[in-house]
């Protein structure tokens, strides 16, 4: 008998403890995990330097009110705001609620400036923006909103790579475009470099904002540390989160100093949010990721682990459709449902996750080795073969 609620189909295993790449069950065995809590572990499991920070950090404190200065706050957005576009950084605490700040920056923006009406957000239908209320209606899927009406109102959608209806549904009260530049569970679609440049010029075009959710594939996960800065375009806003923390719960909002002038003092606020605990991990993450050594080395193993998925892919056409994402965030599509394929690849200790049209969701630690991408290889080179 479980006292927890019935809202998540689990699967049969619990852990003990884990290292790196790697899981140990509580029935004794190793596995091999390139779920990492869906990139969210970007250094693996017991990362020492984290371990470090969080022992040293939780003997002096933990948490404080946002009504007073947090100088590790101040030190990680500082650090974010120097890597990247941003000029300006809110915590909080996960991806639903960065994106949802997200949603806010962008509405004060155009209230602040006089448009109040400037408020409805276009997004990709079927996308992942969190669970929350507004997040579900932002996503715009049946199967996350079913049941949780009255529909929360704001949002316009259009489907993914419809250009035409994209440029159709921005209309006089459309405030900002809201994707993600990997969309993660919608099935590892990578929105392309030159499709990124034309959104850019079209919002430029109409005047709205530009929000690109990096919540998954952000922070260092497609081997730049945005997924959308080899494309060159500089977004508005920009939610973050899984990464960030290293496994640490901590969510935030970059974002430019133009819309940044909505968000006077009041107007938002998040109790835990950018607490010296989480903000003391964030910045060791953040130390680590941000590292042009560390990210050309995601590259490069990149790199090699698609090419190894080609391979596979062209033995077994039947099997495999396509592969395809970015850095680290890697998508095995089937043909199939792909149950069958992820159990097999569990009994044979490798842990991976689906994502929506039939995808596998490839997620390795950042920090992984070659030796073990070369593991994983193999497992799935075998489950192709027992599949045949
Ligand atoms: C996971 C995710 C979210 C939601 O994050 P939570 O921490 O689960 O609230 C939002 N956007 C994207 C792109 C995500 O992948």
């Amino acid at each position: 008998m479980s006292y927890l609620a019935k809202n998540y189909n689990r699967k049969k295993i619990s852990f003990k403890f884990g290292k790196g790449s790697y899981l140990f069950s509580t029935d004794k065995k190793k596995y091999l995990d390139f779920v990492q809590g869906i990139a969210v572990n970007s250094l693996g499991h017991s990362h020492p330097k984290l371990i470090k920070t969080i022992k040293i950090q939780s003997k002096k404190l933990w948490h404080v009110s946002n009504a007073f200065q947090i100088p590790e706050g101040e030190k990680l957005a500082e650090k974010l705001c120097k890597k990247t576009f941003a000029d300006f950084v809110m915590f909080q605490n996960s991806g639903a609620e960065a994106t949802e700040a997200a949603v806010k920056v962008a509405r004060r923006y155009f209230y602040s400036i006089g448009k109040p009406k400037k408020n409805r957000i276009l997004c990709v239908k079927n996308s992942f923006h969190g669970r929350t209320l507004a997040a579900i209606f932002a996503s715009g899927s049946k199967k996350m909103t079913e049941g949780f009406g009255p529909k929360i109102p704001g949002f316009d959608h259009f489907r993914f790579g419809n250009h035409d209806s994209l440029k159709k549904k921005i209309n006089k009260n459309t405030a900002a475009i809201m994707v993600e530049t990997v969309m993660g569970e919608g099935g590892i679609k990578v929105i392309p470099d030159w499709c990124l440049r034309e959104l850019r010029q079209l919002c430029n075009k109409k005047k709205i904002l530009l929000i690109l959710d990096e919540v998954q594939c952000g922070v260092a996960r497609s081997g730049d540390f945005f997924a959308f800065e080899k494309s060159k375009v500089k977004p508005d806003i920009v939610p973050i989160a899984k990464g960030i923390g290293g496994g640490f719960p901590i969510g935030a909002v970059l974002m430019n100093k133009k819309v940044a002038s909505g968000m006077i003092a009041g107007s938002h606020g998040s109790t835990f949010g950018g607490n010296p605990l989480a903000m003391t991990v964030g910045n060791t993450v953040m130390d680590i990721v941000s590292k042009k050594s560390f990210l050309n080395n995601i590259k490069k193993l990149s790199k090699y682990f698609l090419e190894k998925l080609n391979n596979i892919k062209s033995k077994h056409p039947d099997i495999i459709k396509e592969i395809r994402g970015r850095g680290l965030l890697i998508g095995i599509q089937l043909h199939n449902n792909p149950t069958l394929f992820i159990k097999k690849l569990m009994d044979h200790r490798l842990l991976t996750i689906r994502a929506a049209e039939n995808v596998i969701r490839i997620l390795p630690p950042l920090n992984v080795k070659k030796k073990e991408i070369d593991i994983a290889v193999k497992i799935i080179s075998k489950v192709c073969k027992d599949l045949k």
